[in-house]
């Protein structure tokens, strides 16, 4: 394969950042504007030796599943990856895509997957957004997201997966930041004070949080800022955060509030939470409330029921277990979240919750050797990367009698299943579900039984 040469291929899969992927005599070719089910022309640009990077030519056969992408931006902002498929057809790619992990990774040929939970209206939905500064060629002020890799900021306050309040708020900050010569960061130079604004918007409750996070230690003219942002409706927290480091994660160790509270309170099902700056909180609210449904059914909690949530955050799910388990014990590696869950426990008047700070995968077993643990439920929700070998040898040792796995990468849940499933532990159901409308991630439920223990 040598690099600008061209060649036909039928796109047959993406890849998680958004690639069409076809395959040409052996090799796998990523194609950069390709969508599933295109038959496309494709020009060869980083020729790899089993695969290549390549770029869309020309679209000789359009998929079936294409449709007018309901975003002008998509293509430069590639935030939604699979915008141009139908919904219909990014539902069952996503179903796939976990059955594929399933059976080629973990090695199940059999696995009971039920159809993907998806959305009645997959636009909208993030409760959480967060906008990077920058200035245009023009020297104006802008707000939107980095394309792809890069430095380079995509112009868009109205990202159609948010709150229609974001571009009110944005459009308030940058009116504020002309009028008092307040700069944009510049990721390139290290230079200039406003980096990101991270905005949340309460599903249920509509209360908004703004944090602005500076590359400094102080606003100049706060005040003129509040005056703005405190006239939106459902305002209830404005802070900053300081990250002066020279980074690409977007907030710094340091919040300071300027004006209301230092959290905003949102609505799971019958559960209040009050979530902080920094904490970890699903950000698709209607989704949420059916993948835990799925968790809990999962969970099969008997009133007499010792519950471990493992990687836990501010105590979501925790809290549903305490509503039907005797006890439930958290854990999470973010101390502001184990705050937070802790008074989410009290404000939700429930007593039988108790959270510990730390790594999943030290806190299970130091806690195990120590004092031991009885469990006969645990819900691990891991990030992307999945569970730690020493936490699965943990988990295997305490033998509960239901583990329900919440994985957001199907490769690395195939992984630990596989693992896990190697004598003691039996894979009885995966529910996949959309939390990402328009972007390739998925999220999966997954009840696991122990051999030996009959489900009810
Ligand atoms: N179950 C929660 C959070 C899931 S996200 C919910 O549904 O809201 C994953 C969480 O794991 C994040 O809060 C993250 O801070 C935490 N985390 C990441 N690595 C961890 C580790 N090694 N041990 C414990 N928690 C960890």
């Amino acid at each position: 394969m040598n690099k600008n040469e061209i060649l036909t291929v039928r796109i047959e899969d993406m890849s998680d950042t958004g690639e069409g992927i076809g395959k040409y005599e052996g090799y796998t070719l990523f194609v950069k504007d390709a969508c599933l089910g295109d038959v496309v022309r494709a020009k060869i640009i980083k020729p790899k030796k089993n695969y290549a990077f390549a770029r869309c030519e020309e679209v000789l056969e359009p998929s079936p599943y294409r449709v007018e992408p309901p975003c002008p931006v998509h293509r430069a902002c590639g935030g939604c990856q699979l915008q141009a498929l139908s919904y219909e057809k990014q539902l069952e790619f996503k179903e796939k895509k976990v059955r594929d992990c399933l059976t080629r990774i973990g090695g199940f040929e059999a696995v009971d997957i039920k159809p993907i939970i998806g959305m009645q209206n997959p636009l909208g939905y993030r409760n959480k957004a967060q906008f990077p500064f920058g200035v245009n060629k023009a020297g104006e002020i802008i707000t939107g997201f980095y394309a792809g890799r890069t430095h380079c900021i995509i112009e868009n306050d109205r990202c159609l997966l948010g709150s229609s309040k974001n571009e009110e708020i944005l459009e308030l900050i940058k009116e504020y930041m002309n009028e008092n010569h307040v700069s944009a960061y510049d990721e390139v130079s290290h230079k200039g004070l406003v980096r990101h604004a991270l905005i949340r918007v309460g599903y249920h409750t509509g209360e908004i949080m703004v944090c602005l996070v500076i590359n400094g230690k102080k606003l100049p003219a706060a005040d003129r800022l509040l005056d703005r942002l405190t006239q939106v409706a459902g305002m209830s927290s404005i802070s900053v955060n300081i990250n002066t480091e020279d980074t690409n994660v977007i907030l710094g160790d340091k919040t300071q509030v300027l004006w209301g509270s230092d959290k905003i309170v949102d609505k799971i099902g019958s559960l209040t939470f009050k979530i902080s700056a920094r904490s970890f909180f699903q950000v698709n609210s209607v989704q949420t409330e059916r993948l835990y449904g799925k968790a809990l059914e999962y969970a099969q909690l008997e009133p007499d029921d010792v519950v471990w949530d493992l990687y836990c955050g501010i105590g979501t799910i925790s809290l549903f277990i305490a509503q039907k388990a005797s006890k439930v014990y958290g854990v999470e590696i973010v101390e502001d979240a184990v705050n937070d869950a802790r008074e989410n426990a009290e404000a939700n008047g429930l007593t039988n919750a108790e959270f510990f700070v730390g790594k999943a995968e030290e806190v299970v077993p130091e806690k195990m050797r120590a004092e031991g643990i009885k469990a006969d439920v645990i819900v691990v929700d891991p990030p992307r990367k999945g569970c730690d070998q020493e936490l699965l040898d943990a988990l295997l040792q305490i033998e509960p009698k239901r583990i329900v796995y919440v994985s957001c990468s199907p490769s690395t849940l195939a992984r630990d299943l596989k693992y896990l499933c190697q004598e003691k532990y039996e894979l009885v159901e995966v529910t996949p579900v959309d939390m990402f409308p328009m972007g390739v991630h998925v999220e999966c439920v997954v009840w696991m039984q122990c051999c030996g223990f009959e489900p009810k």
